[in-house]
């Protein structure tokens, strides 16, 4: 069956959802601290404009954003997720606009010229509100792995995902079933 691609959800040339997962996990998941260096390549790899080389400041500033999403994806509850990502969402300048440069119209959402940061975060915050209002706030998540702590986004069409990889879930998979095998059949407890 056919995943949605998240150009789909979006409605943007830059996978915002990616985006917003990848900065998370990089920022709040995975050691060390990413550097302006790794940031910048981040977000090219997730087809932003990147026209110079991150700075000290945009990169506090997009990390101090990763550690602002965080939480959307940890909230269980559906409707203090909504207030979060509202929150965070009115702290970035918008201003939809249709934009085609080269790759056809598309839509941007921060004011044209915005810089980069401002990208991102117009970008990332949309994205997740899409898939909230799409899919649900249960779409968005942590790992539940003991030794882990990435988010996830889940926007498949298939069951509902709850690990952040195939490692973390086979990883699980695995415990569950000798924590299974290990545990004495019922009725033979000793009285
Ligand atoms: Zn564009
Ligand atoms: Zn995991």
């Amino acid at each position: 069956m056919a995943r949605t691609s998240p150009t789909e959800v979006t409605g943007y040339r830059n996978d915002g959802v990616g985006t917003a997962v990848a900065l998370v996990n990089a920022v709040t998941a995975d050691a060390p601290v990413p550097t302006p260096e790794a940031l910048g390549a981040l977000l090219t790899s997730y087809n932003f404009k990147v026209d110079h080389p991150l700075t000290e400041d945009e990169a506090e500033a997009l990390r101090l954003w990763a550690r602002r999403l965080r939480p959307v994806f940890a909230e269980n509850d559906e409707a203090r997720a909504v207030d979060l990502l509202n929150t965070v969402m009115g702290e970035v300048p918008m201003h939809p606009h249709i934009s085609d440069h080269g790759e056809g119209p598309h839509l941007h959402y921060g004011p044209p010229g915005a810089a980069l940061v401002d990208r991102v975060r117009a970008n990332t915050a949309v994205g997740l509100a899409f898939v909230i209002c799409e899919y649900g706030a249960g779409r968005l998540g942590v790992c539940p792995d003991a030794a882990c702590e990435r988010v996830y986004a889940d926007i498949s069409r298939g069951p509902r995902r709850r690990y952040c990889s195939k490692t973390c879930l086979n990883r699980n998979t695995v415990a569950a079933y000798r924590a299974r095998r290990a545990a004495p059949p019922a009725g033979t407890e000793p009285s």
